[in-house]
């Protein structure tokens, strides 16, 4: 392993939204922030076609084109920008230690977390053994392979609702999996879904398993009320359920609710640890928008500011 003896005034973990609005921040401020990418460099954003609500964008944007812009913006005030992993975290002390996942340790005044969240997964043995041989959650990544194929999505909030309508124009057929008699999604997203004619909704129903030895070929789903089974042939199955916040490497040292998510103080993005600071989805359960990021990776930022000059550090 190796050690930095350069102590850093903040470094970021995390690029999506939150963490490149944190970088742009604190790097005005003179911070000279670092920033560890993580595995999914861009975030969440990076598997996204348009973004139609992000403002300052009035015919909308693509969602890679936006993180794009978002790095700039941050490199153009001087962030250094780490295309690695940071596997594990000490904040025993004032000064924070980094692991990354290549075995370096960074030292840094204050951290700043944005690490964002991941797509949930059903959790079948099959889902597992089709991965990426029909099973996906990115229909944006993976559904040019499916042009002109019967597809399943299994959803019913917004992810599911613009994953269904996107399939709808590459694929005959789209059967959405709803597993309760009502869908989640905002009415916007509903209305979508209800206007384009091959999206089948399937009320009512769950996945028992997924069909297919070296490539799905359907799923066998039941419907929740009668209990009837049946089966959908299909050749791509989106699971579009939501996400889970990635904070496992904070588990034991920060304090997080029952699904996660990093918990802050009132108003703020302190956590129980002082210059340690959560923003983005990985602190937030309710509106989890790439504008609210945005938002509280500013707030990081500038609380990371005001501790570092009250103690004179910066
Ligand atoms: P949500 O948590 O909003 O919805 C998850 C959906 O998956 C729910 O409808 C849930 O069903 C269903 N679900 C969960 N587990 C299972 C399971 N095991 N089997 C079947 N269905 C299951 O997640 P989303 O990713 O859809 O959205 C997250 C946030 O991002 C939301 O705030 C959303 O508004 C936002 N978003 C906005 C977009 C936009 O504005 N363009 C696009 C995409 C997301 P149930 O309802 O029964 O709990």
């Amino acid at each position: 392993m190796t050690t930095e003896t350069k102590i850093n005034d903040c470094v970021i973990i995390g690029s999506g939204p939150a963490g490149y609005t944190a970088a742009i921040y604190a790097a005005r401020a003179g911070m000279k922030p670092i920033i560890f990418t993580g595995i999914e460099p861009g975030g969440q954003l990076m598997i996204t076609t348009d973004v139609e609500n992000y403002p300052g964008y009035p015919k909308g944007i693509m969602g890679p084109q936006m993180m794009d812009d978002f790095k700039i913006q941050a490199e153009r005030f001087g962030t250094e920008i780490i295309y690695e992993v940071i596997s594990e975290v000490d904040f025993t002390s004032e000064i924070k230690k980094l692991k990354t996942e290549s075995g370096k340790e960074i030292l840094s005044h204050s951290v700043i977390i944005a690490t964002g969240a991941s797509a949930k997964w059903l959790g079948l043995e099959t889902e597992t053994k089709l991965m990426n041989k029909g099973v996906s959650a990115c229909a944006v990544c993976d559904g040019f392979f499916f042009k002109g194929q019967e597809v399943i999505v299994v959803g019913a909030g917004d992810t599911a609702a613009e994953e269904a309508t996107y399939l709808a124009k590459l694929c005959p057929k789209v059967h959405l999996l709803v597993r309760r008699d009502e869908m989640r999604a905002s009415k916007i997203m509903q209305d979508r879904v209800n206007k384009t004619e091959n999206i089948e909704i399937h009320w009512d129903t769950s996945t028992i398993e997924i069909l297919g030895e070296s490539e799905v070929t359907g799923a066998k789903v039941v419907n929740n009320k009668t209990g009837e089974t049946s089966i959908i042939n299909a050749t791509g199955f989106f699971v579009a359920i939501g996400h889970k916040p990635n904070t496992s490497i904070f588990k034991g040292i920060l304090d997080m609710d029952d699904l996660g998510y990093l918990i802050t103080k009132p108003d703020s993005t302190k956590t129980n640890i002082e210059g340690v600071f959560a923003s983005g989805d990985a602190q937030d359960r309710i509106y989890r928008q790439a504008v609210t990021a945005a938002g509280t990776g500013c707030m990081a930022a500038l609380e990371a500011e005001r501790l570092l000059s009250e103690k004179g550090i910066i």
